[in-house]
């Protein structure tokens, strides 16, 4: 009974932070930090059935690259990966759980212009201004700095309802990154790996950002 009632709480919430901006999230969790633990529960619950979980393509990503790259891990959760890796790793998300996470709304973070050589966003691209926290990545990354994303599959799978992946991939090009590789080949999450342009566009256009379909988990 318990874990149904948690089980429902975990869905609530989760399709909360789908359909809300990341500044009304912040106010949410501000004024029930008890719920992000409950988020949370349900989420490494939903984890356990995924046959693998992308943070882990990321930590040994990270593990292939030089420990010193500072990375940025935008929406990180419980901080598995600042804990896996040597590098020095900025753990940002709504609330802080431990004392290494900075609490904020990723689309605002304490984080220095060019001062970062990877931003991570794993499974968190959740909020609708979603193109707001990849314009704060572009902000702290160094030139020819790494994007890295991991998404659910069903949210960019024009074919069930979900952001058609090349228009995604344009609009992020044109915000100011390139292309360097994809991988669709995992059953439950595709990856992106992009680099921020070492000259950045003048002219800042409108960018056309598809609408990424929410994630919404089954009952079990
Ligand atoms: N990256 C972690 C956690 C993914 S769950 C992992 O792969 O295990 C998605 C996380 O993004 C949640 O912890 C959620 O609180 C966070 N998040 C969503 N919107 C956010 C926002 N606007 N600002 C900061 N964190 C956000």
């Amino acid at each position: 009974m318990k874990a149904r009632l948690s089980g429902g709480h975990f869905r609530m919430l989760n399709e909360k932070l789908y359909t809300c901006s990341g500044d009304e999230a912040l106010n949410y969790f501000k004024e029930n930090p008890e719920l992000f633990n409950v988020y949370h529960a349900g989420y490494q619950e939903q984890m356990l059935h995924w046959p693998e979980q992308p943070v882990n393509i990321i930590t040994k990503w990270l593990k292939d690259h030089s420990p010193s790259l500072v990375v940025a891990d935008f929406g990180c959760g419980d901080a598995r990966l600042a804990r896996s890796v040597k590098n020095k790793v900025w753990s940002l998300d709504l609330v802080a759980n431990d004392p290494s996470v900075i609490a904020c709304d990723m689309s605002n973070t304490p984080l220095e212009s060019s001062s970062v050589d990877v931003a991570v966003f794993c499974l968190s691209l959740m909020g609708t201004n979603y193109s707001s926290f990849l314009r704060e990545a572009l902000r702290v990354l160094k030139p020819r700095g790494w994007l890295l994303i991991a998404e659910v599959k069903s949210r960019l799978d024009p074919n069930t309802g979900g952001g058609d992946p090349n228009k995604f991939l344009k609009a992020i090009c044109e915000l100011g990154f390139t292309m360097e590789s994809k991988d669709f080949s995992n059953k439950m999450f595709v990856l992106f790996y992009l680099k921020k342009k070492e000259k950045q566009n003048s002219v800042n256009k409108d960018i056309n950002w598809p609408e990424l379909k929410p994630c919404i988990y089954k009952r079990r």
